[in-house]
């Protein structure tokens, strides 16, 4: 067994209790022991973290760092998170209720993202405009620039993941940041602050606090020093923090909820097509924001289809997240395993079928967790409340359909617009099929693969703005003209003719 760790906040380069003292537990969703001791942040903090951000931007060295000194720090980190990997790793397994596969692979993708983004600041982004001026006129520069002081509020579901997502682009831009983990899973994110700590950077580029976010949250959003707000998290949130942070027209990035549509056309590859809506649902306990939620199935083709798919999912492991031979680990807390089940309840109510699943297992070591069993309704419509809204847990709703253009107008139909999926051996068809998707992601006979090389976020209230890439990057940069005159001359003047006598 782990031993429990204790975690301050990190502000200025330096590990500190909160200024109230307040600190808070974060529980193994496993078997609800305490995994860590952690200082709770609060609107002091805000403030200190606020002002170190602000001062290593503004007069610090960051920002006029050159851009292979910064890219050498942050391939530095990425190097670290590879030699610590499997502390990393197990730790989120406790913390998160992350089954150890999944960490695993978290972690090593964590590594990759930040090397990717090591090399992404070591470019400088500034391009000459074409087309406009001519030699012996003018020369017109598009330069970016870092916005300033960055807040990044993440979520539970990938906590290590989500947070070098985060400080990766924001800092590769040049910005100095605040980062603020989620209550339920702190953990990995204070173990980056030691890494960066360890790595040498300037201190007060990056600031991490712990805290709740109806606390260190909210006041990250509304303070004045915050030039940004990158928020990964629910739709509700998401459109709170908007109009928060309206007053001051702060910039946002947000990567919300989904309700994504997995279609399987009457063509598909019906064994693959059935492991990839297994993937598309069950990994990581559905708590994915773009979980193949709603499995669009051929009329024709549903019994059949259906009869594989619950087959499959009466065999997959519930149990100890650590231990690798686990399909599905606890859902993040009781809070989450009690809406999910309420969810379940609705679909119930609304008269979907209960094909399998449904419950929360009572017997041995599984009664002490947060675990809700895998679940799929069958005879969904498209209006249910199990259809239009994010469960955010191991629910599938399976939707029969007529024809392709009904499979798409059902996909469409949502408030969401995150990820989609088309299964058939035609990939003409699929392609047909798939740009017709109102969708961030679309997979042809895939899912869940996210890159940090490629743009990932959402249509309609999924979200706004993008990770990843150079439009990822992008996000975390003002775009400013620079217009060089080369006339040279007063004479040449054009604006003579308009306001100014000569
Ligand atoms: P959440 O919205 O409850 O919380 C997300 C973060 O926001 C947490 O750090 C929380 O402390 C903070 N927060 C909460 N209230 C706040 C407030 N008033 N002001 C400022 N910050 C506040 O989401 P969650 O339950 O942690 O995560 C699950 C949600 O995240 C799902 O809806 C999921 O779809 C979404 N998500 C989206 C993506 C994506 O890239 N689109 C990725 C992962 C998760």
């Amino acid at each position: 067994m782990m031993a429990m760790r204790e975690y301050k906040l990190f502000i200025d380069g330096s590990l500190t209790d909160a200024s109230s003292g307040a600190t808070f537990e974060s529980v193994n969703p496993f078997d609800q022991s305490v995994v860590a001791r952690v200082a709770r942040a609060g609107s002091e903090d805000v403030h200190k973290a606020v002002a170190a951000a602000r001062e290593a931007f503004d007069r610090g060295p960051w920002p006029r760092m050159s851009p292979q000194e910064r890219s050498a720090l942050l391939k530095a980190v990425s190097d670290k998170i590879n030699e610590r990997s499997k502390d990393l790793a197990a730790l989120e397994v406790v913390d998160s209720g992350s089954t150890i596969r999944k960490a695993k692979e978290d972690v090593y993708l964590s590594a990759r993202s930040m090397n990717y983004f090591s090399k992404l600041a070591a470019i400088d982004h500034s391009a000459p405009i074409e087309g406009l001026g001519k030699p012996g006129f003018s020369r017109n520069v598009l330069v970016r620039e870092p916005i300033g002081v960055v807040a990044a509020i993440i979520p539970w579901n990938f906590p290590l993941k989500m947070a070098v997502w985060k400080l990766g682009p924001a800092l590769a831009a040049g910005n100095t940041v605040i980062l603020k983990p989620s209550e339920f899973t702190p953990c990995t994110a204070m173990e980056l602050a030691s890494i960066i700590q360890e790595v040498g950077f300037p201190k007060g580029v990056i600031n991490i606090l712990p805290g709740f976010g109806h606390e260190a949250g909210e006041e990250l959003v509304k303070h004045p020093g915050v030039d940004k707000i990158s928020f990964t998290g629910s739709t509700k949130v998401g459109k709170h923090i908007m109009a928060l942070a309206a007053g001051q027209l702060k910039k946002v990035t947000l990567e919300c909820g989904g309700k994504s549509a997995n279609i399987v056309l009457d063509d598909a590859d019906l064994e693959l097509a059935v492991d990839g809506a297994m993937y598309a649902i069950f990994y990581h306990q559905g708590q994915c924001c773009e979980a193949g939620s709603r499995l669009l199935l051929p009329r024709s083709l549903a019994p059949t289809f259906l009869e594989k798919l619950i087959a499959k999912t009466r065999r997959l492991r519930l149990g100890d997240p650590s231990d690798p031979s686990t399909d599905l680990g606890p859902l993040v807390s009781k809070s989450q395993q009690e809406r999910v089940v309420g969810y379940i309840e609705d679909g119930k109510r609304e008269g979907a079928r209960l094909a399998i699943g449904g419950g929360i297992p009572k017997d041995g070591l599984l009664a002490k967790g947060f675990f809700v069993e895998p679940t799929v309704f069958t005879g969904v419509s498209n209006t249910m409340k199990i259809a239009r809204e994010e469960i955010f847990g191991p629910v599938l709703s399976v939707i029969a359909y007529e024809s392709d253009d009904e499979a798409v107008a059902l996909a469409n139909d949502s408030p969401y617009g995150l990820g989609a999926g088309v299964w058939s051996k035609d990939q003409d068809r699929a392609r047909a099929v798939a740009d017709r998707l109102r969708a961030g992601t679309v997979w042809i006979n895939e899912w869940h693969l996210i890159s940090e090389k490629a743009p990932f976020g959402g249509y309609k209230e999924s979200g706004i703005g993008r990770e990843f890439g150079l439009e990822g990057l992008y996000e975390y940069m003002e775009a400013k003209h620079l217009h060089i005159d080369e006339l040279g001359s007063r004479e040449k003047k054009t604006w003579y003719d308009t306001v100014v006598p000569k």
